[in-house]
């Protein structure tokens, strides 16, 4: 096994506020074994040819802590008779989105919630070196109501047994991680996003019986009610945390934002614009208060679902744009998003024992985000990836081509509100 040394003008390991000047990352195989200044550098490593990327800054590879990889309805190969491929096309655009997620600069990425298993086989694949990608923490299909928030995936439960066989049922098909759906959804018709679709009893149930195998548990979460039932249960991750009151409005709660806080749950803050609409909000419309409460947020983007893999660093400028500091938004994204997808100790930070899992970017993101857009060097356990050529991404918008999304519960809902305003008025 070699051992590689690489320099460059600054180390910004991931712990907070923790900036090495002039540092050099020694690695073997997929280990790091030394951090610290060039000047500093032992003998036995001083003496090894050094990668040197002057003016440049190494950095732990990015972290997604909210992915989605399989296809979306709809999306197929065109024969006559697409139902034929379901499966194999979605395992082939699991395996597309895992080159994308590499070459956007992701060294882990958690699924939350894929049809098939596809999740865990991909991570299988990248474990046993048949792909290149990042590490996989996976899934499986979303736990949900009978025609609840992507039933789809296949995980439809209605009962206590029903959730205890489901989490035991996961289990066996080899899950890092349960996904359930507390709230109706943006993506499946019929569903109230501002509703809880379990009671507490339900939700406590599931975490007992994760817990008890050892697994973490993530919720979607869009309405008030769902946010609070599962704050009560006990969960480890809630997806969106979007706040949506039982009449269709935003209406973010401090109190149940401080209650997050206090109990050290995890929050990727992806979520649809807030209605009433506020013009220029970006797509994290929580990610400040949320962090104003003192709440761990990371960097989940709903890759697959609110935006594509290569629109991941368009994400982290849109927190910076939301008024989160810089030096936050990296450690949202890297160290503090690996210990939210189980990964504390493995990967996300730069230092002796962790996984080698880095990036070499142009210039300094702490001054500027740009930076993250010239990924000089993207290293995975130890393997340098060579990135796959990226669309650019810009922000939300349709892409050509594709159908709108069907117009969602909510906006209904919303829609009767705001008529029943003009006729108040
Ligand atoms: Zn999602």
């Amino acid at each position: 096994m070699s051992t590689t040394v690489v320099s460059a003008a600054r180390i910004i390991t991931g712990k907070p506020n923790e900036v090495i000047d002039d540092g050099a990352l020694v690695y073997r195989g997929a280990t790091i074994l030394w951090v610290g200044r060039v000047a500093e550098l032992p003998q036995e490593y001083a003496a090894l040819p050094r990668r040197d990327f002057p003016g440049a800054t190494i950095q732990p590879g990015f972290v997604e802590t909210h992915a989605h990889l399989g296809t979306r309805p709809g999306e197929g190969p065109h024969v006559p008779d697409p139902t034929r491929h379901v499966q194999g096309w979605n395992a082939l655009h699991s395996v597309a989105v895992l080159r994308q997620l590499a070459s956007t600069g992701i060294t882990s990425a958690q699924s939350l919630g894929s049809r098939f298993n596809t999740d865990v086989a991909v991570r299988e694949a990248v474990e046993q070196g048949y792909l290149d990608g990042p590490r996989i923490v996976a899934a499986g299909p979303m736990i949900t109501t009978t025609g609840g928030h992507d039933w789809v995936d296949g995980g439809e439960v209605d009962s206590l047994d029903d959730i205890r066989h489901a989490v035991r049922d996961h289990h066996k098909a080899g899950v890092d991680v349960i996904k359930m759906a507390v709230t109706g959804g943006f993506f499946t018709p019929g569903t109230a996003q501002w509703k809880a679709q379990f009671t507490v009893d339900e939700i406590r149930t599931l975490v007992e019986e994760a817990h008890r195998l050892g697994k973490r548990v993530a919720v979607h979460a869009h309405g008030t009610q769902g946010i609070e039932r599962a704050v009560e249960a006990g969960v480890d991750y809630i997806a969106h945390a979007t706040f949506i009151s039982d009449d269709g409005t935003t209406q973010f709660v401090p109190q149940l934002a401080d209650r997050i806080a206090e109990a050290g749950i995890y929050v990727d803050v992806a979520a649809p614009p807030s209605f009433p609409r506020v013009p220029g909000e970006t797509i994290a419309p929580r990610a400040r208060e949320l962090y104003e409460r003192g709440v761990r947020i990371v960097t989940g983007h709903d890759i697959g679902a609110v935006i594509p893999a290569y629109g991941y660093i368009f994400g982290l400028k849109e927190l910076e744009r939301a008024g989160i500091p810089r030096a936050e938004i990296l450690i949202a994204a890297t160290s503090r998003a690996a210990a939210a997808i189980g990964l504390a100790g493995v990967t996300g930070v730069l230092e002796p024992q962790y996984a080698a899992d880095f990036l070499v970017v142009q210039g300094n993101p702490l001054k500027n985000l740009d930076a993250l857009d010239t990924r000089l060097l993207t290293v995975i356990r130890g393997k340098e990836f060579h990135p796959d050529p990226l669309p650019k991404y810009c922000g939300r918008v349709e892409e050509p081509g594709k159908p709108h999304r069907p117009e969602s519960e909510l906006a209904k809902r919303q829609r009767t509100l705001e008529r029943q305003h003009l006729q108040q008025w």
